[in-house]
């Protein structure tokens, strides 16, 4: 029997705000002692396709020689996971090529626990 779909993890997480800088994400009890996996769209800069920053009449780049794009990173969150908890990750580890940079040096993530049930477990 293979109907049942266990979702260890969420591929997709819609419940990811961002405030500034700073991105909180909602999640559930049971997520909270799973763990999860959210994604979330940063800002990057990448070195200009066509002429590397080399040439400043680029009409691509417009001779600053890197553009801005948005990179989806994908922050895993181990359990058991606080309601509350803030964890830093380091976008400079976190650079996905040579040729993307994040605009940012630290993502700062803020749990919040989702649901009304005041249940302790
Ligand atoms: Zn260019």
């Amino acid at each position: 029997m293979k109907t049942r779909l266990l979702n260890k993890r969420i591929r997709r997480v819609e419940r990811v705000r961002k405030f500034g800088q700073d991105v909180e994400i909602f999640i559930t009890s049971a997520e909270a002692r799973k763990g999860i996996v959210a994604y979330v769209d940063l800002p990057t800069r990448v070195v200009c396709p066509l002429c590397s920053g080399s040439d400043r009449d680029c009409h691509v780049c417009r001779g600053v020689g890197r553009i801005a794009s948005t990179t989806m990173l994908e922050v895993t969150l181990p359990p058991p996971i606080k309601d509350g908890a803030k964890l830093e990750f380091d976008l400079l580890a976190a650079r996905p090529d040579r040729l993307t940079s994040f605009t940012m040096n630290t993502l700062r993530v803020k749990v919040s626990m989702m649901g009304t049930g005041k249940t302790r477990t």
